[in-house]
């Protein structure tokens, strides 16, 4: 089953890819996740990405298409995939197309006004990696593993704006794309986190 999802930043993306790869047994990948990584281990690409992400910007689609080609060959990838955070951009779609085929586009759909209170409440977990509403914390730590957490450094206030721009912009035709394709499947997701991901696995049902 390979899977992508899209939606703005903060629309639970990245919550439902863990839950739902893991339904499935797929592997999550997460651009964001392997960019940060790179940051955090100081590598040349680390180095490239990490004042275009802090400025809420793209990072340059030859550099994405490139990462994520050369993940899909790897072996955990043979019962199917699901790309959390890309395509980006039409160019990044298309590219995706040559090299493999998507069988459904998961759009997570939230209004607007939602967004910024949700970004600015993001904490992340140092330890388990774990993302969650600064109110769910349990005593100021992480509710799943007691780690420390923190705030991504692009879920501060101005580039969270940057980056809902960038969405509107680079990364919302990409509905359009693959509605055109026949594979969107949308879905609400101003909704607690169980009702999304209920409805998200019922739409994927049909398609194992
Ligand atoms: P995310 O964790 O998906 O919110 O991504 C965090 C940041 O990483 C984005 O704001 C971009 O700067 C960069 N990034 C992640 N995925 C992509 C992609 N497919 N294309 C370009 N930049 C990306």
């Amino acid at each position: 089953m390979n899977l992508v999802f899209l939606g703005p930043p903060g629309a639970g993306k990245g919550t439902q890819a863990s839950k739902v790869s893991a339904a499935f047994g797929i592997a999550h990948i997460s651009t964001g996740a392997i960019l940060r990584e790179a940051i955090a281990a100081g590598t040349e690409l680390g180095r490239k990405a990490k004042a275009i992400m802090d400025s809420g910007a793209l990072v340059p689609d030859d550099i994405v298409i490139g990462i994520v080609r050369e993940r899909l060959a790897q072996s955990d990838c043979r019962n199917g995939y699901l790309l959390d955070g890309f395509p980006r951009t039409v160019p990044q779609a298309q590219a995706l197309d040559t090299f493999s085929r998507v069988e459904a586009a998961v759009n997570v759909d939230v209004p607007a006004e939602e967004l910024v209170e949700r970004i600015a409440g993001r904490r992340v977990c140092k330890v388990c990696g774990e993302a969650m509403h600064v109110s769910l914390l349990r005593d100021g730590s992480c509710a799943k593993c007691g780690g420390e957490v923190m705030q991504r450094d692009d879920d501060k206030a101005e580039t969270v704006r940057n980056r809902l721009r960038v969405y509107e912009s680079q990364t919302k035709p990409l509905i359009e794309y693959y509605r055109g394709q026949g594979v969107l499947i949308d879905i609400n997701g101003n909704q607690p986190i169980d009702a999304v991901l209920a409805d998200i696995l019922s739409a994927l049902e049909g398609l194992q």
